[in-house]
């Protein structure tokens, strides 16, 4: 099959004829239809704490059609269903597997990491990690339903409820989506921080109540001060969906007595905290990460149904042969939102 290949740092991505997938008993095949281009596989291919290795297919956002069942694969999937599927196949055995939380797995292969990505014609999936689309949900909304599952996962964690203020640093993919499960819960002020005006545009196009411009030299008091002006109250939420160093910090100084600071960006490099003030103010630091099972299915389900919308973050849609430019071009920072890779 032909895939994107990725072979050093500084290097992009080579497409070429690689092995079919050999799947397990457990596994389907998927040919793939779309699979999105995420940061975390920009991550991989940097110096890191996520460096990929040598002759990696990257690449976890993926839908398809399924074109092969494996002989003890769990429930009833047949050639042609379409599906979606979380990038990862657990150990299915222990306790968080029996629970749906896959992620939590000890034993789990992870798809772009020690195990082939969705940048290739063919991805094997887990047969209790994948799920089926309903015929009305279109391929090309269902490739986010991973950054979706990403966004509701951190809505839970962070205890979103009716009326909430919430404040998201950065409008990226999951800052977007993480926007737009606030508004489906019901918060009543679901505020933005972005400085680039095209990321800004679309969040709130995405349900944002009101979009912030940082200004570098106010800081955090600058910032929190622009939020009291547009909602009212401070937050109650705070989610910090960049990963840049000094962030977490600033959502420490701009947090009020009791209230949450929920860290979704992924920030490899060490960075100073001051404790005592998130001491003061009794502040819940809640991370969060990937998605449990029902984080797929509730993304999956309110998409089909028409209850959410994600078209207008799909900026771009590129062939596998444009695949490694397009890649490289989102080092950069750009008016791109979701850029997908259509197989
Ligand atoms: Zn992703
Ligand atoms: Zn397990």
């Amino acid at each position: 099959m032909k895939a994107a290949v990725f072979k050093e740092v500084g290097q992009p991505l080579v497409v070429e004829t690689v092995d079919d997938p050999t799947p397990e008993p457990g596994e389907l095949v998927m040919k793939v239809g779309y699979c999105g281009i995420c940061g975390t596989d920009l991550h991989a291919t940097r110096e890191g704490l996520t460096t990929a290795c040598c002759g990696q297919i990257l690449g976890h956002e993926y839908v398809g059609e399924i074109v092969e069942v494996g002989a003890r694969a769990e429930g009833d999937w047949q050639v042609g269903d379409r599906v979606c599927a979380m990038p990862f196949i657990a150990c299915g055995h222990c306790l968080p597997c029996a629970a749906g939380r896959f992620f939590e797995c000890a034993d789990k292969k992870v798809s772009g990491v020690d195990d082939q990505g969705g940048f290739a014609e063919y991805v094997t999936t887990g047969s209790r990690e994948t799920l089926l689309l309903p015929d009305t949900l279109e391929l090309r909304s269902a490739a986010l339903v991973e950054p979706l599952a990403v966004g509701i996962h951190a809505v839970r964690v962070a205890g979103v409820r009716a009326g909430s203020r919430v404040l998201i640093i950065g409008a990226g993919p999951i800052g977007l989506t993480t926007a737009l499960w606030c508004r489906f819960f019901g918060a009543r002020d679901v505020v933005i921080s972005e400085l680039a005006p095209a990321r800004a545009a679309l969040a709130k196009q995405m349900g944002a109540t009101a979009v912030l411009h940082p200004d570098v030299e106010e800081g955090a008091e600058g910032l929190l001060q622009q939020y009291v002006d547009a909602a009212g109250a401070p937050p109650d939420v705070i989610f910090e969906c960049v990963g840049a160093p000094g962030l977490i910090q600033q959502c420490i100084e701009m947090a009020s007595y009791g209230s949450s600071v929920v860290p979704v960006g992924v920030c490899e490099q060490p960075d100073a905290i001051m404790p005592f003030l998130g001491l003061v103010k009794e502040l819940r630091i809640q991370f969060a990460m990937a998605y449990n099972k029902d984080d797929f299915e509730t993304s999956v389900a309110m998409l089909a149904e028409g209850r959410i919308d994600v078209t207008p973050m799909i900026t771009d849609t590129v062939s596998l042969d444009e695949l490694p430019e397009a890649f490289e071009a989102l080092r950069t920072p750009s008016d791109q939102c979701k850029v997908l890779t259509q197989l």
